[in-house]
């Protein structure tokens, strides 16, 4: 029998548009990325929950800018990404790395995913992946410290997950994401039906994230360079003949970046 692992994600917002993804049970939680600790004290007095870890993907300051003032009020790990300047790091992490939240009875392994910095982690466990700023719900991010290769080998590795895995990324990007895939792939119905429900609950005041892999497999420009419809968009971006999926991805980013 398969165990069912009693622990729910509830996103807590910070900024304008970032998720701290809090995962929690009856007393126990442990935070993804709180790149401000004010809203995570107040979910969780209000919760009257115990924090019991901290794990962060990468180290820009709105994914790892509360840490400080967290541990302030809660002493507890805090996990991240080995080679990157987050200075309240406790548990450094690479490629293979477990990660074990005995309070929440959660395991999580850690992928290494470079490409929007030079050595961001992913957490994947429970049937759940939190990717930070890698992969976005139909999008993913921007090359600050790596190169289109790193990325499109992070996003491949993300993309070999199962389908039902459920993708908590870092930000509520998802609406303008969709805009530029169907500049992509303006044919794939999909995405319509993507954008239409995503619109729906973006009115109602509720997030588009998770989506599951299976959708973003289906949806997402930058884990489609091999779907012909996305080399064609990116060859007229280009105005040249290319086909390898990693120039393919790399065009559709730099294309991206200007939309
Ligand atoms: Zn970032």
């Amino acid at each position: 029998m398969q165990k069912v692992v009693p622990v729910d994600v509830i996103p807590v917002r910070a900024f304008k548009d970032n998720y701290v993804w809090t995962l929690r049970n009856a007393k126990h939680a442990a935070v993804v990325d709180p790149g401000e600790a004010r809203p995570v004290l107040d979910y969780l007095s209000r919760e009257k929950l115990e924090l019991c870890a901290i794990l962060a993907t990468h180290h820009h300051p709105d994914h790892v800018g509360g840490i400080a003032e967290l541990l302030e009020h809660h002493e507890v790990p805090v996990y991240g990404p080995r080679g990157e300047p987050i200075a309240t790091l406790t548990r450094a992490l690479s490629e293979g790395d477990r990660v074990s939240i005995r309070e929440l009875g959660v395991d999580f392994s850690v992928l290494s995913i470079p490409g929007h910095t030079r050595a961001h982690v992913a957490y994947y466990g429970a049937g759940s992946l939190f990717c930070g700023d890698t992969l976005f719900a139909c999008g993913c991010g921007r090359l600050f410290e790596g190169t289109a290769e790193q990325m499109y080998a992070s996003l491949e590795k993300l993309r070999a997950l199962p389908d039902d895995t459920k993708v908590y990324c870092g930000h509520e990007y998802t609406l303008a994401n969709i805009g530029f895939a169907k500049a992509v792939e303006p044919e794939i119905g999909a995405l319509r039906k993507r954008e239409e429900r995503d619109r729906k609950l973006r009115d109602a005041g509720q997030p588009t994230v998770p989506s599951t892999l299976g959708e973003e497999k289906a949806t997402n420009p930058f884990l489609r360079c091999l779907e012909p419809a996305v080399v064609e968009s990116a060859n007229k971006y280009l105005g040249t003949r290319i086909s390898d999926p990693i120039g393919v991805f790399a065009a559709i980013r730099d294309w991206k970046n200007r939309f």
